[in-house]
């Protein structure tokens, strides 16, 4: 018997908002594993239950929160998940599952209030509960739909983690073999997979950071040789912007590895910038795909794009909730090492500088919002100490990060002058331009308030009427 391909799919958790939905998704999976496709679904923890979790823990170290709090959340997820499974042929026995992962929830959280501690590792184990109490409720969905379907968990798999609590990553060597074992089975039936953590050497849960379950699909379709890797999103892909932000954003139809992880780090909320990273060099179809049409395209992703012989927008991205810090000194142009003392005093301030551009006299660069009062502090200190030749410090709250986004976007000086000279013209105060690392974008800082005028207009600028975008455009004479 020839083997048919392996297709994992990535399903969010956040797609499952009720019965209707789950039926969806399910009947999709199930018509394909019908069609004969081997499949491994990848699943998220439904819509705000990570945060929810997170936010348990928290509030359970509090002394004064008592018994209710554990139980309210217990409700509140099981109505969460009640309602998802409600017409479900089928949901005793789901319920059933479902029971001893709350009463998990339950312990851990009243461990947590009687202790009164809270370590990283019990975070992680509380916050991968959602994807426990998700992945039995896919897989009960497929059975329903008429495939057989069983759901596993990251310590069933042998999903090997290593690294720090909160953001690890997935040992790939070490997972590979022990995923193999999944194999024969996929033969016979859909597995459903909880994404976002791993377990490492001593036993404990480690999270793949926020969104990871993007990153355990990678992971897993690298260590089984995927032939496919289908990320289903309630959006029809990647668009050239955010379209509740640019209306006239439009689907692109092909983007490299590069471009979409740079869109993941602006902010493009459609897949995680670490879930490519496995897959490097290994021959995956990657797509992004509308849950509502699973056997659309969407958007290809490739590892690199055929002939990029001129540079092109792709997309355009945005962060609100970023605020610029501008560092100025004329003893700054003399001595060298005054950037690098500023930034490592932003790294020891566990500070996380995203873009930064330099003059001879002032160094500028964005962080979040949330950290610009450590930030203030961190220079301050510089200051007194008569370090790195501080002399003045601004920084500006209330800004917004726009990134422009194409391989070797760059490298070309003319896509700067054009983003300047659009908003220039709309008065839009610049506060930073800066090439992203690596070639694939340029940036800049506006005002937060100016943002949707600035996403407009640029989009306006490089996505014409009429041109289509995730081609290229022959740059202009
Ligand atoms: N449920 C996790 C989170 O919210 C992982 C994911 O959504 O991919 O971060
Ligand atoms: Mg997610």
């Amino acid at each position: 018997m020839s083997l048919s391909p392996l297709i994992v799919v990535k399903v969010g958790g956040a797609l499952l908002t009720d019965g209707n939905a789950l039926r969806h998704v399910s009947e999709s999976i199930a018509r394909r594993r019908l069609r004969g496709e081997r499949l491994l679904v990848v699943v998220s923890a439904l819509r705000g239950v990570t945060d929810e979790l997170e936010r348990a823990a928290t509030l359970a170290l509090d002394a004064r929160s008592g018994l209710e709090l554990v139980r309210d959340v217990m409700d509140r997820l099981r109505r969460q998940h009640e309602s998802v499974l409600s017409e479900l042929p089928g949901r005793d026995a789901v319920r059933l599952r479902l029971q001893p992962v709350l009463d998990s929830i339950g312990g851990l959280l009243t461990g947590i209030r009687l202790t009164g501690e809270l370590t990283p590792r019990t975070r992680d184990l509380v916050m991968c509960h959602g994807e426990r109490l998700a992945a039995p409720l896919v897989a009960a969905g497929v059975l329903a739909a008429g495939a057989d379907a069983r759901d596993v968990t990251s310590e069933e798999a042998g999903l090997v983690a290593s690294g720090t609590f909160r953001v690890g990553s997935c040992d790939l060597a070490a997972t590979a073999p022990r995923l193999a074992a999944l194999e024969h089975e996929l033969h016979d039936r859909v597995v459903v997979l909880t994404g976002f953590y791993g377990v490492n050497a001593a036993g404990d849960v480690v999270l793949f950071g926020r969104g990871g379950s993007d990153y355990t699909a990678g992971v897993v379709a690298a260590c089984l040789h995927a032939r496919g890797l289908e990320l289903w999103k309630d959006v029809p892909g990647f668009m050239t912007a955010d379209p509740r932000e640019v209306p006239g954003a439009r689907l692109v139809s092909e983007l490299s590895y590069e471009e979409a992880c740079e869109l993941g780090l602006y902010g493009a909320r459609i897949l995680h910038p670490r879930c490519l990273e496995p897959l490097r060099g290994l021959p995956v179809a990657v797509s992004v795909r509308p849950v509502a049409d699973v056997d659309a395209t969407g958007t290809l992703l490739v590892e690199r794009r055929a002939a990029p012989s001129a540079p092109g927008v792709v997309a355009l991205a945005a962060r609100r909730g970023v605020a610029v810090v501008r560092v100025q000194g004329a003893a700054m142009v003399n001595e060298p090492g005054v950037a690098g003392r500023i930034l490592s005093a932003m790294g020891e301030a566990r500070i996380n500088v995203d873009a930064v551009a330099a003059s001879m006299t002032s160094l500028s660069f964005t962080i979040a919002a949330s950290d610009a009062a450590g930030a203030r502090h961190a220079l301050r200190r510089l200051h007194e100490r008569g370090e790195a030749g501080v002399e003045d410090v601004r920084v500006q709250e209330q800004a917004a990060l726009l990134g422009v986004v194409g391989e070797r976007v760059a490298g070309d000086p003319t896509l700067a002058g054009r983003l300047l000279a659009r908003l220039g013209a709309l008065g839009i105060d610049v506060h930073l331009v800066c090439h992203g690392p690596g070639d694939v974008s340029l940036s800049c800082a506006v005002p937060e308030a100016d943002l949707r005028r600035a996403l407009l207009a640029l989009h306006e600028e490089f996505f014409p009427a009429g041109a289509r975008p995730g081609r290229r455009r022959a740059r202009s004479a």
